[in-house]
C-alpha cells in the first residue's frame, strides 16, 4: 500500500479534518495509526511500531495498530495522556463493497466526553465544563454525558473557585482566544484539558432557544443567567459536534446557586480530608469514611452530597429523616442495601444510550435494572419517610417496558448484534423464519454429506465451509476416481481437492442470505427497541437518581448505624454544639474507646471565639478538623459522631491549617498562609465557621504571634464577621486576651504532669493552659538531656523578662517584644499603621516590609 494508494489518499482527507486530534483508522479487524499519530500511539500505549508498507518513493510509512475490540482500553489510556483521539470506521460493509471501503469518523472522544464504560470513572461523575465570563459574572456549564447530568449557574471571581471543585471537569470549553477565567484557575494548580471554541458560539439566545425547545417548563428559571445561557450554547454545539447531544438533553436542567451550598475552598477540601487525605489519599478521608454504598451510581451520588452540603435546615431535615427510619430498623436498611446491591448502573446506561454508545447486553442491563426497581421500591416504602416515599415512588418503570424488553430480548446477549442470538423466538416472524433457514442450512449439509456420500460411495467425502470459497465437497486424494461428473472442481489442496455442485451453490446463497438478513433484521428491531427505550430516557433517569440516591443515604444510615452517630438538630441558627464529639475517621482507625471524645460550644453570641491552647501533640489539630467534618456531615445529612449535636448552618467554612509547602507553585508556606487569611477577612460572613489553626506559625515568632493576636481582635470586633472561629495556637501567651475580649473562650488540653514527664490526655476543657509544654514534649520525642536542661534554663529567663514586660495594659503594649533599640523604628511604623483601613493585601506587604526591616538591621547588627 503506497503512500498515494486510495486507501492512504482516503486517510489524508479524513486527517485532514481533523488536524487536532489522533485519528484512529479502521482497517479490518485493527485501528491503524499512521505517520506522527503512529509514534504517540506506539510511545503512549506500549504497541509495536511498525512500517510495513514502503510508499513509492521509498519512505516507510509509520504505522501502529490496535485491535478493534480492544479500543475502549487503549482510547481510556490515550485520554488519561490527555490527547483528542477520532475514531474512523469502515461505514460500508467491507464484503460487499466495490473497491474502497467507504470510512468515517463516527466519534470524536475527548476527556470530558468520553461516555465508554472504562474510560470514565465508575463511582464518580466525568463532567466537561463551558465557561463565559460577562463582566464580574462567571458562567458555568458542567454536563456529565456519561449520567446525562447538567448543571447551569453563574458566581462572582471569588467564589469560582469552589464552584469548579465540586465539579473538577476533566475538560473544559472557553472561547476563542481564551478564558480568563479558566488562567485564574490553571494558576490555581487545577488540572483540566481546554478547548478553545469560535467566541460566536456563546450565545446566550442560542442557550435559551434550547432550553425553551428542551425542558420547556424549566427554561423560564433560567432567564436571569444570561451567561450561563451562553455557556449552555457553547457545551451544546461541542457535544452535537461530537454527536452526543442526546446525552446532554436527557436531564433537567439543574440550577445551582453559590451560596445555595456549604462553600467549600480547595484549602478547606484538602485541610478537613473531605475527598482525599492531605497526603492525597483517597484512603483515611471523610468520603471513603461515609463511603458503603453497594452500587458505583450511591457513590457518584454519595459524593455528589459530600461536594455540595446543603444549607438550608429544612432540606438536610428530610435526608436525617430518611437515615432515621432506615437506621431504627437495620433489618430494612440491610434488606434495602441487598436489593439495591445486584442493579445495574441505569444513569450511565442511559448517558451511553443516549451518545450512542451502547451495545445489546447494555439494552438487557436496562432490562434487568427495570426488572429489579419493584423489590427496591418495596424495600424503601418498608421504612417509610418523607423524602424516602417520594424517591421510592420514582423507582416506576414506564409502562409496558419491562414486559416489552422481556419478551423481546434474548437473557445472554451479545455486545454486537450477530455474535449471538438476540431477538427471543416467537417475538418477531421474520426472525424465526431466517434463523430456521439459517440453522436448517446447517443441519441441511449435514444430511446432504451423508446422502453424496452414499451416492458416490466416497466413504471420505466430507462437506464445509471455507471463508473465501464457501460451502464445498472435499474428496482425499485416494478416491478422486469415484468423483462423478457434475462436481465442478473449486480447490486444491495437498491431499484433496474440493468440489461444488449446482445444488450446493443454490443452498449457499440461501443460508449465507439468511445468517446476513437475520443478522440485518436483529439489529434493525434492537435499534427500534433501544429508541423505545430512549424516548423514556427522561422518565427512566428519574428512577436512576432515586436509586443513586438512595443507596447514598443508605450508606450513610449504615456508618451511622454502625458508628452510633447522633442526629444533630440543624436550624437557622448559628450555635454550635457537639456533646462528647470524634473525629469520625481517627476513631474508626483506633481501637474501640481510644479515641478521647470531646465538647464543643461555639456562639457568636457569647462564645465566638475558642481559642484552644496545648503543647504540641496534644490534639488539638484533630479537635478543629473534627469539628469541620461533623459539620460538612451535618449538612450533607449525615448523623455525627457526636453523642449530641446542635449546628446552625453554615454557609462556609474557612481553614487555615497544616504548614505544608506548595513547592509546586512557589509559594512559601507563610504566603500560603497569609492567602488563606486574607480570603477570609473578605469573604467570612457571620453564618461562617472559622477553623484557624496555628496561625502565625510559618514566621518568626514575634510577628507570628502578633498576626495572630491581631486577627483574633479583628475576628472579635469587626462587625461583618462575628463568625464562629475555632483557633489552635502553641502561644499560650495568647491566653490573657480573653480579658480583653469577652467573647472569646479559652480551652486548653488536658495533660498530665508527672515525675517530670508529660502524658496527653487529649481532653479540652476550659481555661488557659498554664505553660507550654514544648520542652517535655522534646523530651518524649527523644531529645538529649542537655539540651532539654539548657532549655529549661532559658524558658525560666524568658519567662521572667515577659511578665515584667507584662503582655497587657497600655503604656507596655509597644515594648511587648522588648525591642532591641533599633528595632524601635520597626515598632513605631507599627504603631502609625492604620489597620483598619488597609486591605489584607496591603496589611501583607506593609508586614513583609517590616520584617524585612528588622532582617536587615540584625544583619547591621551581626556584621
Ligand atoms: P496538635 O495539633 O495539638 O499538635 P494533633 O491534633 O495533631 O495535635 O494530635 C496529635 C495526635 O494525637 C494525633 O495524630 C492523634 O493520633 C492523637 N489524638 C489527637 N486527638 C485525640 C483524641 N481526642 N483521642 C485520641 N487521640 C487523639
Ligand atoms: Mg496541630
Amino acid at each position: 500500500m503506497p503512500a498515494d494508494s486510495p486507501v492512504m489518499a482516503q486517510y489524508q482527507r479524513i486527517k485532514a479534518s481533523y488536524p487536532d486530534a489522533l485519528l484512529l483508522f479502521r482497517m479490518g479487524d485493527f485501528y491503524e495509526t499512521f505517520y506522527e499519530d503512529a509514534q504517540t500511539a506506539s510511545s503512549v500505549l506500549g504497541i509495536a511500531l511498525t512500517s510495513r508498507q514502503k510508499a513509492r518513493d521509498g519512505e516507510a510509512i509509520p504505522l501502529a495498530g490496535i485491535p478493534w475490540r480492544t479500543l475502549d482500553s487503549y482510547l481510556a489510556r490515550l485520554l488519561r495522556a490527555g490527547y483528542k483521539v477520532a475514531v474512523c470506521d469502515q461505514v460500508s460493509d467491507p464484503r460487499a463493497a466495490r473497491g474502497l471501503v467507504e470510512r468515517e469518523v463516527v466519534e470524536v472522544v475527548t476527556a470530558g466526553t468520553a461516555v465508554a464504560e472504562g474510560l470514565v470513572p465508575e463511582r464518580r461523575s466525568n463532567y466537561l465544563a463551558a465557561v463565559h465570563a460577562r463582566g464580574e459574572r462567571v458562567g458555568l456549564a458542567f454536563a456529565d454525558l456519561a449520567g446525562g447530568e447538567l448543571w447551569l449557574g453563574e458566581c462572582g471571581p471569588a467564589d469560582l473557585e469552589a464552584e469548579w471543585l465540586r465539579y473538577a471537569p476533566s475538560e473544559a470549553l472557553e472561547a476563542e482566544p481564551g478564558e480568563p477565567a479558566l488562567d485564574r484557575l490553571r494558576e490555581l494548580g487545577l488540572d483540566f484539558a481546554r478547548t478553545a471554541r469560535p467566541a460566536a458560539g456563546f450565545d446566550p439566545a442560542r442557550g435559551r432557544e434550547l432550553l425553551r425547545a428542551r425542558a420547556p417548563s424549566a427554561a423560564p428559571g433560567f432567564e436571569d443567567l444570561p451567561a450561563a445561557l451562553a455557556a449552555l450554547a457553547a457545551l451544546e454545539a461541542y457535544a452535537a459536534e461530537l454527536r452526543k447531544a442526546a446525552a446532554l438533553a436527557l436531564d433537567e436542567p439543574r440550577r445551582f446557586e453559590p451560596r445555595e451550598a456549604l462553600l467549600l475552598d480547595a484549602a478547606a477540601r484538602r485541610n478537613l480530608e473531605l475527598f482525599e487525605t492531605t497526603a492525597g489519599l483517597a484512603e483515611g478521608s471523610l468520603l471513603q469514611h461515609l463511603d458503603h454504598t453497594v452500587t458505583a451510581a450511591g457513590a457518584r451520588h454519595l459524593r455528589g452530597m459530600l461536594e455540595r452540603p446543603l444549607c438550608r435546615p429544612a432540606a438536610i431535615r428530610d435526608r436525617q429523616a430518611v437515615l432515621e427510619a432506615l437506621l431504627t430498623e437495620p433489618s430494612k436498611l440491610r434488606a434495602l442495601r441487598a436489593e439495591l446491591a445486584p442493579v445495574p448502573d441505569l444513569e450511565r446506561l442511559l448517558g451511553r444510550l443516549g451518545a450512542g454508545r451502547s451495545s445489546p447486553r447494555d439494552l438487557g442491563r436496562v432490562r434487568e435494572a427495570l426488572r429489579r426497581m419493584p423489590a427496591v421500591r418495596a424495600a424503601a416504602e418498608a421504612a417509610p419517610s418523607a423524602l424516602g416515599l417520594l424517591l421510592a415512588a420514582a423507582l416506576a418503570a414506564p409502562p409496558g417496558l419491562t414486559e416489552l424488553l422481556d419478551r423481546s430480548l434474548e437473557d445472554d446477549l451479545p455486545l454486537v448484534p450477530g455474535d449471538a442470538p438476540l431477538i427471543r423466538a416467537g417475538w418477531d416472524a421474520e426472525v424465526d423464519r431466517l434463523r430456521d433457514l439459517a440453522r436448517g442450512g446447517k443441519e441441511w449439509l449435514v444430511s446432504f454429506e451423508a446422502r453424496e456420500r452414499e451416492a458416490t460411495g466416497i466413504a471420505g467425502l466430507k462437506a464445509g465451509y471455507h471463508q473465501v470459497f464457501g460451502y464445498y465437497l472435499e474428496v482425499g486424494r485416494r478416491e478422486l476416481d469415484k468423483v462423478p461428473e457434475h462436481y465442478v472442481r473449486r480447490q486444491t489442496l495437498a491431499a484433496a481437492e474440493r468440489f461444488v455442485t449446482e445444488e450446493l451453490k443454490e443452498r449457499e446463497r440461501e443460508i449465507l442470505t439468511a445468517e446476513e438478513a437475520l443478522t440485518r433484521r436483529e439489529q434493525q428491531l434492537y435499534e427500534e427497541l433501544r429508541r423505545g427505550v430512549q424516548e423514556r430516557a427522561a422518565e427512566l433517569l428519574r428512577a436512576a437518581r432515586a436509586l443513586g440516591e438512595l443507596d447514598a443515604l443508605a450508606s450513610l444510615a449504615q456508618v451511622s448505624m454502625e458508628r452510633g452517630y447522633a442526629r444533630p438538630e440543624v436550624d437557622e441558627g448559628l450555635v454550635l454544639e457537639f456533646t462528647d464529639l470524634r473525629h469520625p475517621v481517627l476513631e474508626a482507625a483506633m481501637p474501640p474507646g481510644q479515641f478521647v471524645p470531646n465538647d464543643v460550644r461555639a456562639d457568636p453570641a457569647d462564645a465566638q471565639i475558642l481559642l484552644v491552647t496545648g503543647p504540641n501533640m496534644a490534639g488539638k489539630s484533630t479537635y478543629l478538623r473534627s469539628v469541620g467534618q461533623a459539620v460538612v456531615m451535618a449538612q450533607a445529612g449525615c448523623f455525627v459522631p457526636a453523642r449530641a449535636a446542635r449546628v446552625g448552618a453554615a454557609d462556609r467554612i474557612f481553614t487555615r491549617m497544616g504548614a505544608s509547602d506548595d513547592i509546586t507553585r512557589g509559594a512559601s508556606t507563610f504566603w500560603v498562609e497569609m492567602r488563606e487569611v486574607s480570603a477570609l477577612l473578605a469573604e467570612a460572613t457571620p453564618r461562617s465557621l472559622l477553623l484557624l489553626d496555628e496561625v502565625g506559625r510559618g514566621t518568626s515568632t514575634y510577628d507570628g504571634m502578633s498576626l495572630a493576636w491581631a486577627l483574633l481582635e479583628h475576628l472579635h470586633e469587626a462587625p461583618r464577621l462575628r463568625a464562629r472561629t475555632l483557633f489552635a495556637t502553641h502561644y499560650h501567651e495568647l491566653t490573657d486576651l480573653a480579658e480583653a475580649l469577652p467573647r472569646l473562650r479559652n480551652l486548653h488540653c488536658l495533660v498530665r504532669e508527672w515525675q517530670g514527664g508529660v502524658t496527653f490526655l487529649r481532653r479540652i476543657v476550659p481555661g488557659a493552659a498554664s505553660r507550654s509544654y514544648g520542652i517535655e514534649v522534646a523530651r518524649l520525642a527523644g531529645v538529649s538531656e542537655p539540651v532539654l536542661r539548657r532549655a529549661k534554663e532559658l524558658l525560666v529567663l524568658l519567662e521572667r523578662r515577659s511578665a515584667s514586660l507584662g503582655l497587657l495594659g497600655e503604656p507596655v503594649q509597644l515594648t511587648l517584644f522588648d525591642a532591641r533599640r533599633h528595632d524601635r523604628a520597626v515598632l513605631e511604623a507599627l504603631e502609625s499603621m492604620d489597620v483598619d483601613r488597609m486591605t489584607p493585601l496591603e496589611a501583607l506587604a506593609r508586614l513583609h516590609e517590616l520584617r524585612q526591616m528588622l532582617l536587615d538591621e540584625s544583619r547591621e547588627g551581626g556584621g
